[in-house]
């Protein structure tokens, strides 16, 4: 018997209809208490040997429906490996088809990143000598938001952050490679990285939209990415206790790592939109895009987001929030749903592996910024 099942962390579908494995409707399902629909997450067994063909019917009143155009479907058999499959959108249906190998498959919108992962590196971290985790805030529903701090002594104050909005898991495996790189390594990089500053860490932001299988918002229904200037115990602890950590700490760099639906390309966002963005600021924004573009082929500048006109809302984005506070280096970092275009594999597309290693990359811009203050 075909079946359809998404009851697992992170697990998202609403099934329609599966009289067999060629005929498969399902619909994209809203986050838990907001309208944002994109991410999926499901699984169809009793398939093996069998085409398989799903249709989403609603994927035009998602909210990206130009995230779909040009966008293959990640498939698994054993969770581990994700491949690209044969997709296509075409008058606001987006449909799947892949010849199954085995009893069952699992779809989704990009490569997860589960929960038990996100436990098994902070148990790891705890572990390492130059590393400590540090509870920061509690999330609605009571899990932790951890925050692996490491150091050797550095007097600044590197801040990383990932997946305020949960169903941008690559941002989550970005901050692993980054993490891990951190942790183990001795290489020069890495020692004058921790000689200059302590980083901070936050993997996972939203640990309950991304139990839900959200796209955008937590169990509330918050963008925590909206929350910066007022954030509220009631509706955003995760970002109150992070942001308070912040400014007892001080900032002198900070990253937020996100996944953008309809641009295939690696890209920042700065804050030359802010009222008192400075020369020395531009200056060393300008010298971090220089030495990411050096430092990995995945990155580039020449495609992105316009930079617009300020508006006091944009105060209530992370790395616009800090970039006002604090003065300094403050990004958004946008990866693929799709592929990248500037550097493609249609294999596996972007995927979990490429935003590790991105996270390993991105420790020579930031080590470089931090000498060039110095
Ligand atoms: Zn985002």
């Amino acid at each position: 018997m075909v079946d359809v099942s998404c009851v697992f962390d992170g697990g998202a579908i609403e099934m329609v209809h599966a009289p067999s494995a060629s005929a498969i409707e399902v619909r994209i399902r809203a986050d838990n208490h907001s309208e944002f629909a994109q991410w999926f997450h499901f699984r169809v067994a009793g398939v093996r040997g069998e085409r398989v063909n799903v249709r989403f019917l609603n994927a035009h009143a998602c909210t990206y429906p130009k995230g779909w155009e040009g966008y293959q479907v990640v498939a698994s058999y054993d969770r581990r490996e994700w491949f690209r499959v044969e997709t296509t959108y075409s008058e606001g249906v987006l449909a799947l088809s892949l010849e199954c190998a085995w009893d069952q498959v699992y779809f989704a919108y990009f490569e997860p990143y589960r929960s038990e992962r996100h436990l098994d590196l902070i148990a790891l971290c705890q572990t390492r000598a130059r590393a400590r985790v540090r509870q920061l805030a509690k999330s609605i529903e009571g899990r932790p938001i951890e925050c692996v701090t490491l150091s050797l002594g550095g007097r600044k104050n590197v801040w990383v952050i990932a997946r305020q909005h949960p169903g941008e898991t690559m941002a989550e495996w970005f901050a692993e490679g980054l993490i891990e790189y951190l942790i183990e390594s001795e290489d020069a990089l890495v020692m004058r990285g921790l000689e200059l500053a302590t980083f901070h860490i936050v993997g996972n932001m939203n640990p309950d939209g991304s139990a839900h299988g959200n796209l955008r918002t937590n169990a509330v229904g918050a963008n925590l990415n909206r929350e910066w200037a007022e954030p509220s115990a009631e509706r955003s602890p995760e970002v109150l206790g992070v942001r308070q950590a912040m400014i007892e700490e001080g900032v002198d760099l900070f990253i937020d790592a996100h996944g953008d639906e309809a641009l295939p390309y690696v890209f920042v966002s700065g804050c030359e939109m802010l009222p008192n963005f400075s020369a020395r600021q531009r200056q060393m924004q300008d010298g971090f895009i220089d030495a990411f573009k050096a430092a990995s082929p995945e990155f580039q500048d020449k495609y992105g987001y316009a930079a617009g006109r300020y508006q006091k809302d944009a105060l209530r984005l992370a790395s616009k929030w800090v970039g006002d506070r604090f003065g300094c280096v403050s990004l958004t970092l946008e990866m693929p749903f799709k592929d990248n275009a500037h550097h493609p594999d249609p294999k596996v597309g972007w995927n979990g592996a490429r935003s590790r290693l991105l996270g390993r990359a991105i420790l020579e811009p930031i080590v470089k910024t931090l000498l060039a203050q110095a």
